[in-house]
């Protein structure tokens, strides 16, 4: 199959709208215009729905699993090697699949617990090419025991026994429970900006980086401080074409 012009029309409709809705979010909460970066989350459509995002002007995109990202990946830069892609893994990383995610360089968003890092820590020191990787700390703001995520004790636990020379931690990842309202997302994520905000004071360190908002709450998100909102479902609604 291949991508229709209507579809790619479509394609290119729905991210001038998620833009112009980032934008007009971004000026309501005084922010820098290039405070916030949207990665298209492409978990929903094969590779070449992928590049006609990407050839729209989306130019990070994200995956939920290791194995999509590579292949979706691949897929990509085999058919356009020109296309410059910076690549987010945003769902669970298993160890045995680390070695070969860090040859796309993504943004690891989901670094879930202190096994994992020292895991990702080990991979890139032993990698002959790469000196450090960026990743996020997921975080399970709510407490609730269903969602993924670290618990506020193991994330401090982990940010005290700190010593990953290959390992950037960049900032907090974090996904609003689901079903819940857009007054409740807010507040949700308002915490996590206010808990990032107690964690620099605390270490001593930098986490410029919230990974927080998806295609139904990136407004409130952005306005509680997102830097990144991870948007799938909004940037292909209305198309035909979206087998895997
Ligand atoms: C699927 C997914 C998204 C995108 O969700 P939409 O509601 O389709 O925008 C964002 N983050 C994660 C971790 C996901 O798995």
């Amino acid at each position: 199959m291949t991508v229709t012009p209507q579809d790619r029309n479509q394609i290119q409709r729905n991210w001038d709208l998620v833009r112009e809705a980032v934008a007009e979010a971004i000026a309501r909460s005084n922010r820098l215009p290039e405070s916030v970066r949207i990665v298209g989350v492409t978990k929903y459509v094969d590779a070449e729905t992928a590049v006609a995002l990407a050839q729209a002007g989306c130019m990070e995109l994200g995956e939920n699993r290791p194995q999509l990202l590579w292949q979706k990946a691949d897929a990509i830069s085999s058919s356009d090697p020109e296309m410059d892609i910076r690549w987010h893994l945003i769902g669970h990383l298993q160890t045995n699949k680390i070695s070969r995610t860090l040859a796309y360089r993504p943004l690891i968003h989901s670094v879930d617990s202190l096994r994992l890092i020292q895991a990702i820590e080990d991979a890139v020191a032993k990698h002959a090419t790469i000196q450090s990787i960026d990743v996020l700390l997921e975080v399970n703001i709510s407490g609730d025991a269903n969602k993924t995520g670290l618990s506020l004790p193991s994330l401090e636990g982990l940010l005290t026994n700190s010593t990953w020379p290959h390992v950037q931690v960049c900032g907090l990842m974090a996904m609003s429970g689901l079903g819940v309202s857009p007054d409740e997302a807010r507040r949700q994520f308002a915490a996590v900006r206010e808990y990032r905000d107690a964690l620099e004071q605390r270490f001593q360190i930098q986490l410029p980086e919230l990974s927080m908002g998806m295609s139904d709450d990136f407004v409130p998100a952005i306005e509680e401080g997102a830097t990144l909102v991870r948007i799938g479902s909004k940037l292909f609604q209305g198309i035909s074409h979206n087998s895997h």
